[in-house]
């Protein structure tokens, strides 16, 4: 690993012996000779780990210690003589990971720095566990979409907001047309092939703001924040002719194509989330009625989709 190691000391010759011995040990050393200076390099270059002395003149090691803690993911080791000086306490209150007594023993300070790098290691290790679990946990497997725990706590966030700001909140759910029977004649592992492209085709239809999910076995659902129903019908119909163009190849020399029936509808004020799904569900079945591969509304002005 190629740690980024500050010295910050104001004598020169400790600085510059920790600084040779910093980089026989296979790191690489930077040196600062006060704190202002180490603020001005740990914005410019990616630091791991600030050694600092606790007297410097102009800002000290305890508030250096402080002001990187507030601001990065730097761990500090602080250096400190022994009479009578408690200070380092402080320092470790401060958030510093580790102190040495003046004069440093460097193999000491190896041994510290050392055992900072690797709880650091762990530290990050952990976070990028946690990162991936979180990810996974709102995944689905399939179609990479979100799942539909997910949209469920989205959707309450987003009908929080909409209740609290008074903004507009719109919703799709789409439904493959007669998936059954493309399972029967092609089987299910070319219908999961559908369900993931169409998962990809309808994340390229939508902005930035809006959200994908994988409602159901072969159910899709768009949060559209900030959205009216007419805009949300727009995107609606977006995505309903891109599926009508996509070309299957489930068995040679036959080119498939899949349909969609798609519900939209917009939150009303003060509605219970389920009444605001169900509502969106019962538009998507107007388009199965009216003869599938189409979007249908149900806006509480009672306009349609305008299309
Ligand atoms: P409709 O137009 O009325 O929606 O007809 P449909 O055949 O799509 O509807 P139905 O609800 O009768 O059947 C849904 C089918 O979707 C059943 C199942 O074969 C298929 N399906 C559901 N989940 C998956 C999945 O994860 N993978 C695959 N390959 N097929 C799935
Ligand atoms: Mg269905
Ligand atoms: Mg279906």
């Amino acid at each position: 690993m190629d740690a980024n190691i500050l010295i910050v000391d104001d004598d020169t010759a400790i600085r510059d012996a920790m600084h040779e011995f910093i980089q026989m040990s296979g790191y690489v050393s930077h040196t600062a000779e006060s704190a202002e200076d180490a603020l001005g390099i740990i914005e410019a270059q990616p630091i791991d780990v600030v050694i600092t002395d606790i007297l410097l003149p102009g800002m000290d090691g305890l508030e250096l210690t402080d002001r990187i803690k507030q601001t990065h993911d730097i761990d500090v080791i602080v250096m400190t003589g022994y009479s009578g000086d408690y200070s380092y306490e402080e320092a470790i209150s401060k958030g510093a990971s580790d102190f040495v007594f003046k004069p440093v023993r460097f193999e000491e300070l190896l041994l510290r720095l050392r055992r900072v790098l690797k709880e650091r290691r762990l530290t990050q290790e952990r976070v990028h566990m946690l990162e991936r679990l979180k990810r996974l946990s709102i995944t689905d497997g399939l179609t990479n979409l979100y799942n539909s725990r997910y949209f469920y706590s989205q959707l309450k966030a987003e009908v929080e907001r909409s209740n609290r700001y008074n903004h507009p909140l719109a919703l799709l759910l789409l439904d493959i047309d007669n998936f059954k029977k493309y399972n029967d004649s092609f089987g299910h592992l070319e219908g999961d092939k559908v369900l993931v492209q169409l998962g990809q085709v309808i994340k390229s239809c939508l902005r930035a703001m809006d959200s994908a999910y994988r409602y159901g076995g072969e159910e899709f659902t768009v949060i559209l924040p900030e959205t009216e129903g007419a805009e949300a019908a727009t995107v609606a119909e977006r995505i309903r002719a891109a599926v009508e163009e996509l070309r299957f190849n489930p068995v040679e020399d036959a080119q498939v194509t899949i349909t969609v029936s798609v519900g939209v509808t917009e939150y009303i004020r003060g509605e219970e989330l389920a009444v605001f799904v169900q509502r969106a569900d019962k538009a998507m079945y107007q388009s199965k009625d009216s003869g599938r591969n189409r979007v249908s509304c149900l806006f509480s002005s009672q306009q349609g989709c305008g299309f």
